[in-house]
C-alpha cells in the first residue's frame, strides 16, 4: 500500500478536478416488486495517477479540511444530472438520478438556487433528481425544512441515507419533507444473522410504510437478504447483489434494448 499523508492528499486533491481525476460511478437502485431498475446513486470516485482509486471515505474528509467539498459537490451534481438526461435523451426509460449531498452543501445558504440552476441547465426534470442527505446535517432545522420544502415544490424528492445510524430520526421524520427512507447497510448485511438486526430493519420497514414513505435497503449482498426484504414488503434495495456501482459507459450496456421506432 502506498502512504500518502495528508498534506500531500490535500495538495492532490485540490487539482484533481482540473485535472479530469475525479469521476462519478452509479449503482443501480431496483424495484423489488418488479424488478426494474427505477434509479441509479451517483457515487463519486477519485482516480488518482498514483494511488490508483482512493475511496470517497478517505478523500471527501480531506475535502472538507481544505474547503474543497463544496466545489466537487457542485461538480457532482452538474455531472450527475447531464449523464442521466443524456440517458434519458438516448431513449433509455426514464429513471432518476440520486445525487448524496454534504453537511457543508446542504448548509449552502443558496442551495436551492444552485440545485434550480442545474436543472436549468442540463435540462433534466426536476422529478428525475433525488437528493440523499443524513440526519447529521439538520443542524439549522427551520432552514433545513424551508429548503427542502422549496426543493419538493419543484419535484425533487429526497432521500434520508443512513437511516437508523443517528440520533433524534423519528422527530425528524415527522418534521422533514422527505420521501424515502435508506436504510443502513450495517442493519440489511447482518439482518439473517443477528435477531436485532433484523428486528430494526422490520421495524423500519413497517414505520416507513405506516409514515407513506418510500423504503430502500442499501448493502444487499446476499439472496438471503434479498429474500427476507421480500417478505417484509421492503420496496426497493440497492447492493453487490444486483451491481456494483459502474462508470456510466459499463453501466449502460446493461440496460435493455431501446426500442427502435
Ligand atoms: P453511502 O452514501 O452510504 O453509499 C453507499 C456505499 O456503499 C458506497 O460506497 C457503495 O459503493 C457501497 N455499497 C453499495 N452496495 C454495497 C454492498 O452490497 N456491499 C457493501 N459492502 N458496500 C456497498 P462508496 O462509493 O465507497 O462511498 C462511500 C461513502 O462516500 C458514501 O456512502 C457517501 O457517504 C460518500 N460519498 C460517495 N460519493 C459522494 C458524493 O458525491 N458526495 C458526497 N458528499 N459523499 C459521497
Ligand atoms: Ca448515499
Ligand atoms: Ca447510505
Ligand atoms: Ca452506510
Amino acid at each position: 500500500m502506498i502512504r500518502r499523508s495528508m498534506t500531500a492528499m490535500q495538495k492532490e486533491l485540490s487539482r484533481a478536478l482540473n485535472r479530469g481525476q475525479l469521476s462519478l460511478c452509479y449503482q443501480p437502485k431496483v424495484d423489488l416488486r418488479c424488478g426494474v431498475v427505477t434509479g441509479n446513486e451517483a457515487l463519486l470516485r477519485w482516480n488518482h495517477p498514483k494511488w490508483g482509486t482512493v475511496s470517497p471515505n478517505e478523500f471527501i474528509p480531506v475535502a472538507e479540511q481544505v474547503g474543497l467539498e463544496v466545489p466537487i459537490g457542485e461538480w457532482v451534481l452538474q455531472t450527475a444530472c447531464l449523464q442521466n438526461k443524456r440517458w434519458q435523451d438516448q431513449g433509455h426509460p426514464p429513471m432518476s438520478v440520486s445525487v448524496n449531498l454534504s453537511a457543508r452543501q446542504f448548509a449552502q445558504p443558496d442551495l436551492f438556487e444552485k440545485i434550480e440552476a442545474v436543472l436549468q441547465e442540463t435540462g433534466l426534470d426536476p422529478r428525475y433528481l433525488d437528493l440523499e442527505i443524513t440526519e447529521s446535517m439538520m443542524m439549522d432545522v427551520d432552514r433545513s425544512i424551508d429548503t427542502l420544502q422549496k426543493l419538493k415544490t419543484i419535484g425533487v424528492s429526497i432521500s434520508m441515507d443512513d437511516f437508523g445510524k443517528g440520533y433524534s430520526s423519528l422527530a425528524y421524520l415527522k418534521r422533514f419533507p422527505i420521501d424515502t427512507l435508506k436504510i443502513d447497510r450495517s442493519f440489511v448485511q447482518e439482518c439473517m444473522s443477528d435477531i436485532q438486526d433484523a428486528t430494526i430493519v422490520k421495524t423500519i420497514i413497517s414505520m416507513a410504510r405506516n409514515l407513506n414513505l418510500h423504503v430502500i435497503a442499501e448493502g444487499v449482498e446476499h439472496p438471503g437478504h434479498l429474500m427476507f426484504l421480500q417478505q417484509n414488503l421492503c420496496d426497493q434495495a440497492q447492493g453487490y447483489l444486483f451491481s456494483r456501482p459502474l462508470p456510466a459507459e459499463e453501466l449502460e450496456c446493461r440496460f435493455p434494448e431501446i426500442p427502435q421506432v
